[in-house]
């Protein structure tokens, strides 16, 4: 299994528009932060998690080739104002790509983008996705997976587990049921935002708790705002690390 990093950036993304800070005039190219999200790759299917608002960008980038499922993580903009962007894979491989979440996100998902959902397409578009919600583990291209429900401030957002790799991004608090299902992982990638501390996300010490917590055997920091320097790397425990775009993680 492999995962790559295809967006490590909050919302507004790094560099943030306007902006002049030292982050985001800085030239390190692991300070240029698109919108968060992340390729897993497993016995040659990929699945994306989010449709970021850099989806386009991100997929050139990678050489995404194709996109056999897509999950979603809950429905801020900048989790799923991508998703017209897989239309270029449609147009290529005619295929309708399944889509998983949780049943309210997938709720959601539709109510804003019914002209892209078999089943709920307005007439004249192709259908390019198909909703599956999901609400317990299960299996897909022999990858194990399974929904972890998180808190972000006051809405739900969902993490994922596959085989011994979780990505829990945009959450603020890990209910207990969720925090058993988060044992003996080779690989966490959580939401660290920044240093000041949000009401609807970990911030840098908060995220470290739980790293400390879960004690996997590596971490990745994402979701990262223009506070966050990636030379400052340095001062983060042993085997935690800020992630940053392209960065790709070979697991087994
Ligand atoms: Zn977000
Ligand atoms: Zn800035
Ligand atoms: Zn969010």
């Amino acid at each position: 299994m492999k995962i790559t990093i295809l967006g490590s950036g909050t919302s507004t993304g790094v560099p943030m528009v306007g902006c002049h800070c030292p982050v985001c005039s800085s030239t390190d190219p692991r300070d240029k932060r698109t919108r968060a999200s992340i390729l897993v790759e497993s016995e040659g299917m990929r699945i994306l998690v989010d449709t970021s608002t850099d989806l386009r960008r991100q997929a050139l980038r990678e050489q995404v080739p194709q996109i056999d499922a897509v999950f979603f993580t809950h429905t801020h903009a900048d989790h799923i104002n991508g998703i017209d962007d897989l239309r270029g894979f449609h147009f290529i491989h005619r295929r309708v790509i399944p889509c998983y979440g949780s049943p309210e996100t997938i709720r959601q998902v539709i109510a804003g983008f019914s002209y892209i959902f078999k089943d709920f397409q307005t007439e004249g578009y192709s259908p390019l996705m198909e909703a599956v919600p999901v609400d317990g583990p299960f299996e897909l291209f022999g990858c194990r997976i399974r929904p972890i429900p998180l808190l972000h401030g006051p809405f739900e957002s969902t993490g994922y587990r596959f085989n011994d790799a979780a990505y829990l991004t945009d959450c603020s608090s890990i209910p207990p049921d969720s925090l058993t299902r988060l044992q003996g992982l080779e690989l966490l990638i959580i939401d660290g935002l920044r240093y000041s501390p949000h009401p609807n996300h970990f911030n840098i010490e908060g995220a470290l708790k739980v790293v400390q917590q879960l004690q996997p055997r590596r971490a990745l920091l994402t979701h990262l705002t223009h506070e966050v320097h990636h030379c400052d790397e340095k001062r983060l425990p042993e085997g935690t690390e800020f992630a940053y775009d392209g960065l790709t993680i070979e697991l087994t």
